[in-house]
């Protein structure tokens, strides 16, 4: 675990903890058992949660709404995957998930997220359906070594498609429902400590000016990730800023504030440096497997490779972006490749389990591509090239060393799998423009498994309480998608356990 105060990183302007405000410039006092700073997933579970279970909780949010994006939410072994019949194998998952994470994880809250994640999922299920939605699991995983990824990926469309904000939407309608406070365009800026050292409040920037809040049974910080802050992602996640792109909403709310108070109060961070949720989705949405050049016209990977492995490959490539290399006959290949590999970016991400494989969203996306000017095609690979920002020469060797590689059922170049090496013959040629996009830095604050902020010693400290993007400990170097949308999984999970572990300290101080 790394500390605020390492001499070393004494440089950054957030470790220097600001003076607490003037108390005579208080303009307003609030009162609740726990506060819940911000209100997307992390923060909404645990507030419902936390009323349910018969603590009053505040919410203060920083924009003028709840926060959702996105579309999957992946746990294992739900109440809707036992009625399809589906069972996960949770040892096989946790043998998976920390191979892909490099070994750099805290296993302890892996099994609690294993473990507890079907619980809390079923606890939203029914709070899901109850506002309209129609939750299903969605048939899109990579199947086989060596980045096998597990069904659990639910999503909750209302008609038809699969927008993740739908879900916070009804966890906000259900905390309206149970009469919780939530202030938006309140945000929270500094925590409290008592004199015995314990998290009991934290000042807020109200429309009138400083809001005080005494939080009788501590704080739960629900920030999300600090992609939004440059500094902090110089500091702990330098390859955040060489992506082509941040796609997280509500732009500029996301900078770290919850990761700051964490530091300012003696918490510790659980990574050096952070790992980083990027997809390659800046430009185009689809890529598959087939030929990858760079605008050097070289090829520079094993194009089999799950969605971040995709994603990482490209963004270490000369400014940042490569092409996708189609032949007129992608869309069946892509549909054959299904047996081998996939996943998002290469399968149908809005598949609902259960439902034929089409290539339909295959032939959608390219189209898109085509339309939004992000793909160009031409009917001879000469006149491709000439339409592509790459070196033609060079482009034009690679396609026909390609070529051999796939007549021959051998890549001695990246060693892809031959089941998986589809000539590029038939025209037209398409080649669609891939650069990675980042979506959240998933690293940060140090946790037990009861979501107890800890310091550097992993003790808690007292009163402070972390969930969702403002946590680390459960990936390596990169996001992993073991199970798909299991960053959802986890704001959902941490938030769930956080009300728990608060409700006890209530009932244990009665
Ligand atoms: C485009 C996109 C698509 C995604 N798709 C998926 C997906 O399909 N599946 C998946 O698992 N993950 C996905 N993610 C990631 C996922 O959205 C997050 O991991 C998850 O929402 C984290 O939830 P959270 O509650 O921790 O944080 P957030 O949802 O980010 O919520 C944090 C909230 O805190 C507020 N806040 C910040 N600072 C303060 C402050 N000082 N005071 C008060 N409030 C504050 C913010 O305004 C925000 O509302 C996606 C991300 C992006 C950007």
């Amino acid at each position: 675990m790394y500390e605020a105060a390492e001499k070393d990183k004494a440089k950054w302007s957030f470790q220097i903890v600001p003076d607490a405000p003037d108390e005579s410039k208080v303009a307003e006092t609030l009162e609740c058992e726990a506060l819940v700073v911000g209100a997307g997933l992390g923060g909404l579970s645990a507030a419902c949660r936390l009323k349910e279970l018969g603590v009053t909780p505040l919410v203060l949010e920083k924009s003028g709404s709840y926060s959702g994006r996105g579309g999957h939410f992946g746990v294992p072994n739900s109440s809707l995957m036992v009625e399809y019949g589906l069972k996960n194998d949770l040892e096989e998952v946790a043998r998976q998930w920390i191979v892909m994470s490099g070994n750099d994880i805290d296993q302890e809250l892996l099994w609690t997220f294993l473990k507890r994640s079907k619980e809390a999922m079923d606890w939203l299920l029914p709070i899901t359906v109850a506002d309209g939605l129609a939750p299903r699991l969605v048939d899109c995983i990579y199947p086989i070594a060596p980045y096998r990824e597990f069904y659990g990926a639910h999503s909750f469309p209302p008609k038809g498609n699969i927008r993740g904000s739908y879900v916070p939407k009804a966890l906000y309608n259900y905390a309206q429902k149970m009469g919780i406070e939530c202030r938006f365009k309140t945000p929270v800026t500094q925590l409290i400590k008592d004199a015995s050292g314990r998290v009991c409040g934290a000042y807020a920037k109200g429309e009138n000016g400083i809001i005080r809040i005494d939080a009788k049974y501590g704080v739960v910080l629900a920030t999300g990730d600090i992609g939004g802050d440059e500094e902090m992602c110089r500091a702990y996640a330098p390859d955040a800023l060489r992506t082509l792109a941040s796609q997280y909403i509500p732009v500029g709310c996301n900078t770290g504030d919850g990761h700051k108070m964490a530091l300012w109060a003696g918490a510790a961070m659980a990574e050096e440096v952070f790992p980083l949720m990027m997809h390659p989705q800046h430009y185009a949405w689809c890529n598959y497997f087939f030929l990858f050049v760079n605008k050097y016209g070289k090829r520079f990977m094993n194009e089999d490779s799950y969605v971040q492995g995709r994603a990482t490959s490209i963004m270490r490539q000369p400014d940042g972006y490569c092409y996708s290399i189609l032949a007129g006959d992608y869309a069946e290949n892509v549909q054959d490749s299904l047996k081998y590999g996939g996943g998002i970016f290469w399968g149908n991400a809005g598949l609902r389990y259960g439902d034929p494989k089409t290539i339909e969203s295959s032939y959608v996306s390219v189209e898109r591509a085509l339309n939004e000017g992000h793909a160009v095609k031409a009917d001879t690979i000469e006149e491709l090239a000439d339409k592509m920002e790459v070196d033609k020469e060079g482009f034009l060797k690679t396609f026909a060393q390609y070529n051999e590689f796939c007549k021959e059922g051998r890549d001695t170049q990246f060693g892809k799998r031959k089941e998986l090496l589809y000539p590029l013959e038939k025209g037209p040629f398409i080649a669609v423009k891939i650069g990675t996009a980042l979506l959240e830095v998933v690293g940060g604050v140090s946790i037990d498994c009861s979501m107890r902020a800890l310091d550097k010693n992993r003790q808690p400290v007292a009163g402070l309480f972390a969930v969702g993007d403002t946590t680390g400990g459960l990936y390596g170097h990169e996001y992993v998608t073991t199970i798909l949308g299991n960053s959802h999984g986890r704001a959902l999970t941490w938030g769930y356990i956080a009300a728990e572990t608060i409700a006890a300290d209530k009932n244990g101080a009665k």
